[in-house]
């Protein structure tokens, strides 16, 4: 067997075994799985976020092109408008007739044709004189703005930029200022362009954008959120304050800050005051210097988060796929091991069986050897004992048999003495006939002593040849036929010449006389005896044919409670020193030996002693 046992196992067993009862510990998998989504999770944000990051770069180029665009598509038309003849002419002599209205037509003209909020003129006094909405109910003309920063900076360096709300429309936008200097030197007035810039906020709003921009105190003006506007990003010191308010320039905004520290720096996450998801994500900065203003990008985070938690989510579900697939994998090892062991045990145990079997068998062996000698020294002593049965039958009958021979003998002398005397007086025919019998006398007693040597002979197992059944029981009838004659028996034999039987003729002779003693036995007492022989051919039952032998006697029968006892060897009804008992069990033996059986009954009186014996075919 080359099948290593567990405890055989390599080296690297061990150290296997050690990873299995690692993996076997739940709360291992447990944290490993845990460690790991939450390594995915983390490398996925970082990923979602660098992503998110660039994007917003890229948002944010194009914002502030399209921002600068907007700013910069009417910055030469204040100056182009200081130009202006009529403008000039107005600012020279406000009073001209028609002067302020050519302005006026004019600026409304340019407005509407652009889609400028408004152009105006202020003289040097900050007094308005002419405007684009002249004739709307919240006009400019009139009103004096010379508080206004974009005033005050085109009269100090000649042209201005400035975002706030409109004092008068409470519109916010983009007043870009120009001087426009007088005929005879220094600034005669400032002529105005306001742009609104809040279409562009819808823009971004549409676009899902979260822009916005602050100006150089870090003031949101314009913003995606509406919430978001006219806040600082931090709280503003008070002359800070106090200064946007004198000027007006977010009207009446309380200036609430947005965050409490500013904003974050570029490529940060902010958090605006917003509902829902809006206001926070990475925001990306970009300053415009020339207006001094920001303009911010923010970019939501929301879908980066979301795709992490999917990252993390497989990679969970991935790691408990692989520690069940190796719990799995460790417990079919587990079961196999579990039936390798099994069947080691099992083929130790056949081997032992195989060994026990082995045993068993050479012992069977042994007793049957043992047997057969036990068979052979039965069989021996059983020859023995058959003998034995013969000689004391012999020994019964010797008494009969003297008779039998000295009676002969006696006729024999009396018949010599007789013949004699018939010689002398010369009577031939009856020394003839003298003679005659006793040459049968002779044979006679030639015929009883052979039977006796046939019957005192031992003989082997295997001498069967065909036996005329008639002739056998003439053979017994022959040694019984003194007493057959003194106890006045009537022989009754009915056996077929052609009953020829295999068996051995001594032994068949041997059970023949056993069975007509017993039956003379029987009748000692009875009224009237009768011993009848009959033979039958049997073939029934698909066997071999066979011939019965009925031995029957008109004694007394057996008993039924013998009917079972009487082939029992020593069993007997007989007085002491009649009987031994031995007669019906060794006939029985010989009977078997011969391949036939001995059956006993009783017949309509007396006893039936059934002799079968196979046929031997002629
Ligand atoms: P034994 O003749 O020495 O008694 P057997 O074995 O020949 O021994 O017979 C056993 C017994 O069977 C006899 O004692 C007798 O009781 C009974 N028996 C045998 N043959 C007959 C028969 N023909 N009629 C009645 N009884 C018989």
């Amino acid at each position: 067997m080359s099948q290593a046992r567990p405890a055989d196992l390599p080296a690297a067993a061990p150290r296997r075994a050690r990873l299995v009862a690692i993996g076997e510990r739940r709360w291992v998998w447990a944290v490993a799985i845990l460690a790991l989504t939450l390594a995915a999770f983390l490398l996925a944000l970082r990923a979602g976020h660098d992503q998110v990051r660039m994007a917003a770069r890229q948002r944010l180029v194009i914002a502030e092109a399209v921002l600068r665009a907007a700013v910069d598509r009417y910055r030469y038309l204040p100056a182009v408008l200081a130009l202006d003849m009529q403008v000039q002419g107005l600012l020279a002599d406000p009073g001209a007739r028609d002067a302020a209205a050519a302005v006026n037509a004019k600026f409304e003209a340019i407005a509407r044709a652009s889609g400028i909020a408004a152009i105006y003129l202020m003289d040097a006094k900050g007094l308005t004189l002419s405007a684009s909405n002249w004739n709307q109910p919240l006009s400019f003309v009139g009103t004096s703005y010379a508080y206004r920063p974009y005033f005050l900076d085109a009269l100090a360096t000649g042209a201005s930029r400035y975002f706030g709300i409109g004092t008068t429309t409470q519109q916010p936008g983009l007043f870009i200022g120009q001087a426009v200097d007088a005929r005879g030197g220094g600034v005669a007035g400032v002529v105005v362009v306001k742009v609104d810039l809040e279409g562009l906020e819808g823009e971004w709003r549409r676009a899902g954008e979260q822009i916005l921009v602050s100006d150089a105190a870090g003031i949101v003006f314009l913003a995606s959120e509406p919430g978001w506007k006219y806040r600082p990003f931090r709280p503003l010191a008070v002359p800070e304050t106090d200064r946007i308010r004198a000027a007006r320039q977010y009207g009446d905004s309380d200036l609430r800050p947005l965050l409490a520290d500013g904003p974050p720096d570029p490529g940060g996450t902010i958090r605006l005051p917003s509902a829902g998801e809006a206001g926070s994500g990475i925001v990306e900065p970009v300053a415009m210097p020339d207006l001094g203003w920001t303009l911010w990008y923010v970019a939501p985070t929301g879908a980066a988060l979301r795709q992490a938690v999917l990252v993390a989510a497989a990679t969970g579900v991935a790691g408990l796929a692989l520690a069940f697939a190796l719990a799995a994998a460790s417990q079919k090892r587990q079961r196999l091991r579990a039936e390798q062991t099994m069947r080691l045990a099992l083929e130790r145990r056949v081997a032992e069986r195989t060994h026990d079997l082995s045993d068993a068998n050479a012992r069977l062996r042994a007793e049957m050897a043992e047997r057969e000698r036990t068979t052979a020294a039965l069989r021996a002593t059983q020859d023995e004992l058959i003998h034995a049965g013969r000689l004391a039958a012999l020994g019964q009958i010797s008494t009969a048999i003297n008779h039998e021979i000295n009676q002969p003998l006696a006729a024999l002398r009396t018949f010599l003495a007789s013949t004699a005397l018939f010689l002398e007086r010369g009577d031939q025919a009856t020394v003839r006939r003298n003679l005659q019998r006793m040459t049968e006398v002779t044979q006679r007693i030639a015929e009883i002593i052979r039977h006796l040597k046939d019957f005192a002979r031992k003989t082997g197992p295997e001498h069967r040849e065909p036996v005329r059944l008639a002739a056998a029981a003439e053979a017994a009838l022959d040694l019984l036929r003194v007493r057959l004659r003194a106890e006045d028996v009537t022989v009754d034999c009915r056996i077929p010449p052609d009953a020829v039987v295999r068996a051995e003729p001594v032994r068949l002779e041997q059970v023949l006389l056993n069975l007509m003693v017993n039956a003379l036995d029987a009748m000692r007492d009875a009224p009237e005896r009768r011993l009848g022989l009959s033979a039958t051919r049997e073939t029934s039952g698909g066997r071999s044919p066979s011939w019965r032998l009925d031995v029957a006697d008109s004694g007394s029968g057996i008993p039924p409670e013998h009917l079972g006892q009487i082939f029992d060897p020593f069993f007997t009804t007989k007085p002491a020193g009649e009987g031994l008992g031995l007669g019906l069990s060794l006939s029985s033996l010989i009977v078997r030996d011969l391949g036939g059986s001995l059956t006993a009954g009783n017949g309509a009186c007396g006893a039936v002693l059934t002799l079968v014996l196979p046929a031997a075919e002629a």
